[in-house]
């Protein structure tokens, strides 16, 4: 068993204090001690140099459309509901390829800011176009990072009433199987999983109730988890309350979707009984802030849902909504959100680190493996350069990685053991092709789109 100690590092666990200079000791792909001073003295140990580093866990990513790398910088100044109508259109068009070159980048991509383990939530499956599931799973595959996809789907259509053109929803038969089967033939239970499957109808705009209820039953059924988007905009309140008559917290308590096994995104507009019932029943929320004040959605309250015992993780959401966001910067841009709204002890820096970290890894259901840097936990550590020439006047290394726009540099990310990055460099593929295989996927999804008789370029920019 591979043994590795990284040592001199500034240690913020998570859990527990925080070490000034000390250790963390891996064997395999766990963590099995980590203490303040010098290493122990292991023959054979592979010895990372902490010196003038933050260890923090890695971050953990809950709310991603990766298809979306491929439809980035599209119609920059809509609403919600205007930038779907604008977007359906050109995801109609997405084949297996578009989607394995988008995923790699923005995995790639997300995993140079921090991020040990992302979920993913693609809910557009247009016909005859390959397996777009398992292209996303190839991606992570090649990555080496902790994967979480949720099987999405969308089953009402403009045609019932619902948001979507009839062209991207699928039938509510064929979305149940293919789910079962997504969960059947991916999901990976085991402790130290790298693959686990979610089953996430995509709105309650876009999808009729009885799926709701059919889809929770199924994932209770197979003992995986449940996500969907929730409370993003008051238009979506507006329709809900035209269409059923319910807000959207009360829709989803009738349709059996809050408890433990759940975790929303968004979740912007609650009242203080709706945080309680997420309280309550220990239902999850996704904070995306960046995508939320792209679209003009409004603002979590997540300093309260924080008081009130809510659980709260962040997201980055897909790039359509949110371009180049880095998960690392997502936790600057939820502190200064409500520190906008509610005052500057609204959130403190560690407040959005812990959010990052156990945060995400409670909505995944994985807080007793990953989120904190504790003995028996995996040793999924991110590793910060906190001493470089501007960084260094800084003494507070938390702040230092928390308040600044600029990323400090990623000496080092760890997932299970395994080095992704080192030095700001992806270290289990090749960086560049990556990047040129995402720009590639933008392009073809754009000519695939032309192609179906939408200009997609020039009609959603309009
Ligand atoms: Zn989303």
């Amino acid at each position: 068993m591979k043994t590795i100690l990284i040592e001199n590092a500034y240690i913020a666990p998570v859990a527990g204090a925080e070490i000034p200079s000390g250790f963390i000791h891996v064997e395999g792909d766990r963590i099995v001690a980590l203490g303040a001073g010098p290493a122990p003295a292991i023959p054979g140990a592979t010895r990372i140099d902490g010196t003038g580093c933050l260890a923090t866990p890695g971050l953990v990513n809950t709310h991603h459309h990766l298809y979306q790398w491929a439809s980035q910088g599209l119609a920059q100044d809509a609403t919600l509901f205007e930038w779907l109508v604008a977007l359906y259109q050109v995801w109609a068009a997405m084949d297996a390829e578009v989607v394995k070159g988008a995923a790699g980048a923005g995995l790639g991509f997300l995993a140079l800011s921090g991020c040990t383990t992302s979920s993913d939530h693609h809910y557009v499956f247009p016909k005859g176009r390959g397996d777009l599931f398992a292209a996303e799973i190839e991606a992570a595959g090649e990555l080496g990072i902790r994967f979480h996809p949720v099987r999405g789907s969308m089953d009402r259509g403009k045609s019932r009433g619902g948001l979507p053109p009839d062209v991207v929803v699928e039938k509510h038969e064929e979305i149940l199987a293919e789910s079962e089967k997504a969960v059947d033939t991916y999901h990976d239970a085991s402790f130290s999983s790298k693959l686990r499957v979610a089953i996430g109808p995509c709105s309650p705009f876009s999808v009729s109730a009885e799926l709701m209820v059919e889809a929770a039953e199924l994932a209770r059924a197979k003992g995986v988890r449940l996500h969907t988007h929730l409370a993003e905009t008051l238009d979506e309140e507006e329709h809900l309350l035209e269409q059923v008559g319910m807000r959207p917290v009360d829709y989803m308590e009738k349709l059996g979707w809050l408890g433990p096994d759940v975790w929303f995104a968004h979740a912007i507009h609650l009242s203080d009984a709706d945080i309680d019932a997420f309280a309550q029943t220990g239902t999850g929320s996704a904070h995306c802030p960046s995508s939320n004040g792209r679209l003009g959605a409004g603002i979590a309250r997540v300093s309260e849902m924080l008081k009130r015992g809510a659980i709260v993780g962040l997201g980055v959401d897909g790039n359509a909504s949110s371009e180049l966001t880095t998960l690392s910067g997502e936790m600057r841009q939820a502190m200064l959100f409500q520190r906008a709204r509610y005052g500057p002890t609204a959130l403190t820096a560690r407040q959005a680190l812990e959010m990052a970290t156990l945060g995400g890894a409670k909505n995944l259901g994985r807080a007793d493996e990953l989120g904190t840097l504790e003995p028996g936990k995996l040793a999924d550590i991110a590793l910060w350069r906190t001493d470089g020439a501007f960084a260094s006047a800084i003494t507070d290394p938390v702040a230092g990685l928390v308040f600044a726009t600029r990323q400090p540099p990623l000496a080092r990310l760890l997932v299970g053991g395994e080095t992704i990055v080192e030095d700001d460099e992806l270290r289990t593929v090749a960086q560049d092709a990556l990047g040129r295989a995402g720009a590639e996927a933008h392009r073809r999804l754009l000519r695939l789109a032309e192609e179906q008789g939408f200009t997609a370029a020039k009609e959603v920019h309009e």
